[in-house]
């Protein structure tokens, strides 16, 4: 295939929807499209869900998933791509077996467990299935708090305890970490990434008083994402994405009723 066909970024994202738009592929797109990066998608999952919650969802069929990774693979060039909902245990090692049969770049993994509402998204033998096989594969894990807490079983309440879930998920296999700190109640959010040079840094950014944070942890590992794709470094692409985020959610959108979404034009 002529290399100028391909030369765009193109980024995909392989995660459940959320029929409200704020979180999941919905967030992941929106993110795309205003980071300037051509979005993909493998839908692994449907939920039916808006502001207020989850009111149902289902898994595609496996052969489904693994015709939607063929399918970007026969015709796009991939540069980076992130994973988020993927629901079961089975759904996790089918999406495993993809990503190494095919080279879509970075591998971001959101591991994402449990949305804000109290829905499970992940099951307890999918979060097993996702620490053994996709934890491995991943260039950078992005959990908050209660995630990096479910995977390595290390109690995160002072700084000193980041470092060392970082360190614990880097033995994991993940080559670097970010565990994302929004989830404490304290007046700021801070971020801890440790590289796979084992240098580590904090990013840190005020807390706005708004329930609107639907799709706050989409929203920092597509910009990610998007911006390995275009070129940066992982703590560049990182940096700047912790800024997004908080601009995002300081200028949230006023619809639903519960947790709204974010500002992806802020
Ligand atoms: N729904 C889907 C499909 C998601 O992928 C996610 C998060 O990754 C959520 C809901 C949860 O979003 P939040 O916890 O930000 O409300």
């Amino acid at each position: 295939m002529p290399q100028q066909i391909n030369s765009f970024p193109q980024v995909a994202t392989i995660a459940g929807t959320d029929s409200g738009g704020g979180a999941g592929i919905m967030a992941d797109l929106k993110t795309f499209q205003a980071r300037h990066v051509f979005a993909t998608a493998v839908v692994v999952a449907v939920t039916a869900q808006n502001t207020l919650g989850v009111q149902a969802s289902k898994l595609m069929p496996q052969t489904l998933i693994d015709a939607q990774f063929q399918s970007l693979a026969a015709d796009f060039q991939i540069r980076a791509c992130k994973t988020g909902m993927l629901g079961d245990s089975n759904h996790v090692r089918a999406v495993a077996a993809n990503l190494k049969k095919y080279d879509f770049g970075p591998i971001i993994v959101d591991p994402v467990m449990i949305a804000k509402g109290g829905a499970t998204l992940l099951n307890a033998e999918a979060i097993h299935t996702l620490k053994h096989e996709l934890v491995p594969l991943a260039t950078l894990i992005t959990p908050n708090v209660p995630e990096a807490q479910t995977l390595t079983g290390q109690k995160i309440e002072k700084k000193a305890d980041f470092i060392t879930a970082a360190q614990m998920l880097q033995n994991l296999g993940a080559k670097n970490v970010l565990i994302k700190g929004g989830h404490l109640d304290l007046p700021q959010a801070n971020d801890y990434v440790l590289l796979s040079d084992h240098t580590g840094f904090w990013l840190t950014a005020p807390k706005s008083a708004t329930k609107r944070t639907h799709g706050t942890g989409d929203t920092i590992s597509a910009c990610i994402t998007a911006e390995l794709a275009r070129g940066a470094d992982l703590a560049t692409a990182i940096s700047i994405s912790k800024k997004y985020v908080t601009a995002t959610i300081a200028h949230s959108i006023q619809v639903g009723h519960g947790h709204g979404p974010l500002n992806h034009w802020a």
